[in-house]
């Protein structure tokens, strides 16, 4: 059993103070996440404090110190209500556009990290939700063959691309063997929710592993109790929707 800290919506108008906290809770119990990282923000929700000229430095920061920087889509905007093949929520940036659409984001985003200094080799999508564009736009304008996202037990491979579950946004113990990514968004937490993190980490230290150090080579395809748990996972949604 293995968990894994993810860090939705960094970027160069985040709020600062919350991630700075973040960081010296995840630094006080040497915790090394994936920040995904919104390359060209144009979300409204995400222009939290004024633009920060220091942002791409701090990232380059972290990635020396073992933390994973990935890609976080484009501009973050939502653009359909599809939910792709991992249909977390009905509206993304990716899923239902066309490929041109989709390689031109892909496109946009990839350089902007390329310009900054850094080569992704993930890709978390927006709201979780993309489909088989993004991959084909991922294979063609970039070199990231990981996704951070799916709801399976263990990373698993398909075709080219080897897929990492994130299954729960906040941390909790489970008795089930796994690789588990708990996901926060650290803009939009509250105290409350910084102290449960930091409490459950001081207890639970030596079960987190970072993403540089997951043995993602010789993975197997999807096997079929991950398929299993994906497909009642998506059912008790649609019940209780
Ligand atoms: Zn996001």
């Amino acid at each position: 059993m293995k968990y894994l800290i993810r860090l939705d919506d960094a970027c160069e108008t985040m709020d600062l103070n919350k991630w700075l906290k973040m960081e010296r809770i995840l630094f006080k119990y040497d915790i090394k996440p994936l920040i995904a990282v919104i390359p060209n923000n144009e979300d409204d929700m995400q222009k939290i404090n004024p633009f920060n000229k220091g942002f791409w430095q701090w990232i380059k920061g972290l990635e020396t110190k073992g933390w994973e920087i990935g890609l976080h889509g484009n501009n973050h905007v939502y653009k359909t209500n599809e939910g792709g093949i991992n249909p977390i929520h009905k509206r993304s940036e990716f899923a239902g556009l066309s490929l041109d659409d989709q390689k031109e984001k892909i496109k946009k985003g990839w350089s902007k990290m390329k310009e900054m200094g850094f080569s992704p080799r993930m890709f978390v999508a927006p709201s979780h939700t993309f489909d088989n564009n993004t991959l084909k736009a991922l294979k063609t304008e970039s070199d990231i063959r990981i996704i951070s996202d799916t709801m399976a037990f263990y990373p698993y491979k398909i075709n080219d691309f080897v897929f990492i579950p994130q299954q729960l946004g906040a941390v909790r113990n489970i008795n089930i063997p796994g690789i588990y990514t708990f996901c926060y968004h650290p803009n939009t937490m509250n105290d409350s929710e910084f102290s449960h993190l930091d409490e459950f980490l001081s207890k639970n230290q030596k079960k987190f592993t970072s993403f540089k150090d997951l043995d993602l080579d010789d993975l197997k395809s999807k096997t079929i109790f991950d398929r299993i748990l994906s497909f009642l996972y998506f059912q008790f949604r649609k019940l209780f929707r």
